[in-house]
């Protein structure tokens, strides 16, 4: 495999005429390519990702708040805290955030700046971690002693063990506190900032259906956006590459060449994605469902395969047709010739032949060499001068 493709670039720079390419330039070609291949793949990311993406309009913080707004009430929620995490796109993912998200976030920022959150969770984790303080103390003298006898004794004045009063302190201290969460959670859901966000929040319960509905579409979407970027670039080499090839002009045309092969990559990969992951399945989809209420799935298959076989018989005899009017152009092209020659095979037919040892093409008798008008002898063809003597 790997030597194939290294043939194929051997034969396709090398060039015996005056205009041959150093291993220089072949490597700035090649940079070039690799360079041409990276920035269009940032503009088909950018394009994609960025660009009219349901992701970025409705981001995951965003339409997952949607899902359960009662959780907006809970000062735990992580999106009172959470930070961004940079990314490149920043500045152009917020503008192309929906207006539902940008009313969200900004209700958030109001409540953030509205309450002090390291304060409010320190008191709060305090204030807990004293409740189970508490609470184990008690459990510890719940096992020691008849504590159901001291609520039971709480209205008598009897008994009043030094264990009884500190259960007591004990009691009401863990009671007050509880009280005290209580009241600062409900505090903080009171708050008119998060009162307006949650109410904005249970208004817009069906974000997530929305986002749903249209990332449905967008795998479509996104394919046919990235060959609508590409195809003009792909078609724009072509037109150039052939342009040079039909004005014998070598450079430009191996540099536009190049750059075609590389734009038909992203094309390719996007068109089969596309093909596959969408035409057929909705289409086999349908055919084998028609086949099957006949009930004769089995027959679908053969079916499909009659198909596939047929379109793709008209579709090769429509690509050799256009090629042997391609080759009729360039027959007497003397670039394409010297790619011929120096690839060894027949100008006329692409069969393999060689050039000294033949007169004529063994497969299309096309005539290989005429005589030169200087030694008698005869020469190639096509080529400017005898390779004999010299002379053209
Ligand atoms: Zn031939
Ligand atoms: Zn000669």
């Amino acid at each position: 495999m790997f030597s194939k493709i290294k043939n194929l670039y051997t034969s396709y720079f090398k060039y015996e005429g005056n205009e041959q390419l150093t291993k220089l330039s072949i490597f700035f070609i090649i940079a070039l390519d690799i360079f041409v291949l990276t920035v269009m793949n940032y503009g088909i990311d950018f394009q994609t990702k960025v660009i009219d993406n349901p992701k970025a309009a409705y981001s995951y913080d965003c339409r997952d708040t949607f899902n359960n707004p009662s959780d907006i009430l809970s000062h735990t929620n992580y999106l009172y805290t959470r930070s961004d995490i940079p990314n490149i796109y920043d500045s152009i993912k917020k503008q192309e955030l929906s207006k539902v998200c940008q009313t969200l976030f900004s209700k958030i920022e109001k409540v953030k700046s509205n309450i002090d959150f390291t304060e409010f969770k320190r008191d709060f984790i305090s204030m807990s971690k004293e409740k189970q303080k508490i609470y184990k103390k008690l459990n510890t003298i719940r096992k020691n002693y008849n504590t159901e006898l001291f609520e039971k004794m709480a209205n008598n004045s009897g008994g009043n063990s030094i264990v009884k009063t500190r259960y007591f302190d004990l009691k009401n201290n863990y009671d007050l506190l509880v009280k005290q969460i209580e009241s600062k959670k409900l505090s903080f859901e009171k708050n008119k900032h998060v009162q307006s966000l949650h109410t904005f929040v249970k208004s817009n319960k069906h974000i997530p259906e929305l986002y749903k509905e249209l990332i449905k579409n967008y795998y479509v979407k996104t394919r046919v956006l990235e060959i609508i970027f590409v195809l003009p670039i792909m078609l724009l080499f072509l037109y150039l590459s052939k342009k040079f090839l039909l004005e014998q002009k070598y450079i430009p045309h191996v540099l536009t060449k190049n750059l075609l092969i590389v734009s038909l990559i992203p094309l390719t990969i996007s068109s089969c994605s596309l093909l596959y992951n969408y035409i057929p399945h909705i289409f086999i989809g349908k055919v084998i469902d028609f086949f099957y209420s006949l009930g004769v799935p089995v027959l679908a298959y053969y079916i499909l395969a009659a198909v596939a076989i047929l379109i793709g018989y008209f579709i090769i005899l429509k690509i050799q047709k256009n090629d042997k009017i391609k080759r009729e152009e360039t027959k007497n092209n003397k670039l394409s010739f010297r790619i011929n020659f120096n690839n060894n095979v027949c100008n006329n037919c692409l069969n393999k032949i060689d050039y000294f040892d033949m007169n004529f093409c063994p497969h299309c008798a096309d005539e290989l060499k005429v005589k030169c008008n200087h030694c008698d002898d005869l020469k190639i063809k096509s080529l400017k001068f005898c390779h004999n003597c010299g002379n053209s």
